[in-house]
């Protein structure tokens, strides 16, 4: 799996093919959607269109929890490879745990794990996957998780998650990851991409904040997934590769840490808050 790719949420159907294309001219292979985010067709279809190869292009995607359940999960695969155009996905995720019903998100993740045994799958994982989740999951099922993709910025960083996620071989991919929340959420407190401490490291380095970010991603071995639909900035977010944060750096984005996530509680989901469902075609 490339470490950096591009996130499509929040884009929707009609300017995805373009946002994708774009990041895929510009060198992302990795891209990840959703079934809930409603755009797998375009990202397909922007995969088909780039001329590359399909084991080129590594295809992530996650079920939605109103899919939760064996049967139901399995189904799910079925709906996003359609959307998708693909008869293998790289990588598929349950999008968030139930623990109100944690049941039927273990029968989804042994659903996922028939489908990797039988190659349908290449690799399959969680996200937003807390500790106590995890091994309630690892209790009940075989293959470890490849990835836990969970919210992470320097104003959310995770150290337990993170922790158990390297103890146990599981990568951690970034959501979020140049904290994009902190500006969707509006609620006029303090941004990443205004942070002045973010900011003179950025000047220090002569890039951008968005850049200091995701090299701090890769440098501590994270997977990351910015999303942007302007392809200046989908560009500027692939340039990272060159960037050195010293060690003190490093510890200065971590000290920015709040403690407080912008998405939900993962402990508060339920299928009757988050269960819109997901269409066949
Ligand atoms: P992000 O941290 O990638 O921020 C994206 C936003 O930041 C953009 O909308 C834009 O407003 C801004 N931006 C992008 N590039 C910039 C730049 N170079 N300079 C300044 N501003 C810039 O946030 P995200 O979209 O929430 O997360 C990225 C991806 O993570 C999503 O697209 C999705 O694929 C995934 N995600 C997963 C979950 C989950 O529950 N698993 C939740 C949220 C997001």
């Amino acid at each position: 799996m490339p470490a950096l790719g591009f996130g499509v949420y929040q884009i929707p159907p009609d300017d995805t093919f373009d946002a994708v294309a774009e990041a895929l001219r510009v060198g992302y292979r990795l891209i990840d959607t959703a079934a809930g985010y409603g755009n797998e067709r375009a990202v397909g279809e922007a995969i088909r269109a780039s001329g590359l190869d399909r084991d080129e292009v590594f295809i992530e995607t996650k079920v939605w929890i109103s899919d939760f359940g064996y049967d139901a999960a399995l189904h799910a695969f079925d709906k996003s490879a359609n959307k998708l155009g693909v008869e293998t996905i790289d990588l598929l995720l349950l999008h968030h745990p139930v623990p109100s019903a944690f049941d039927e998100t273990i029968d989804a993740y042994r659903a996922l794990e028939r489908l990797y045994t039988e190659g349908r799958l290449r690799a399959i994982g969680v996200s937003n996957f807390m500790p106590n989740q995890l091994k309630v999951l690892r209790e009940h099922t075989e293959i470890m998780p490849a990835v836990n993709q969970i919210e992470l910025h320097p104003y959310f960083t995770q150290p337990t998650v993170r922790a158990l996620n390297a103890q146990w071989g599981i990568v951690t991919q970034a959501w979020s990851p140049i904290g994009g929340i902190t500006d969707y959420l509006g609620d006029g407190g303090p941004t990443t991409f205004d942070d002045e401490t973010i900011g003179a490291i950025a000047a220090a380095h002569d890039r951008s904040p968005a850049q200091i970010m995701l090299a701090w991603h890769l440098q501590e071995g994270r997977s990351a997934i910015p999303k942007s639909v302007t392809p200046s900035r989908i560009a500027e977010n692939f340039e990272v590769f060159d960037i050195e944060l010293t060690p003190e750096q490093t510890a200065t984005l971590y000290a920015l840490d709040t403690g407080e996530r912008g998405g939900p509680e993962p402990e508060v989901v339920t299928r009757q808050d988050f269960g819109k469902t997901i269409p066949e075609a």
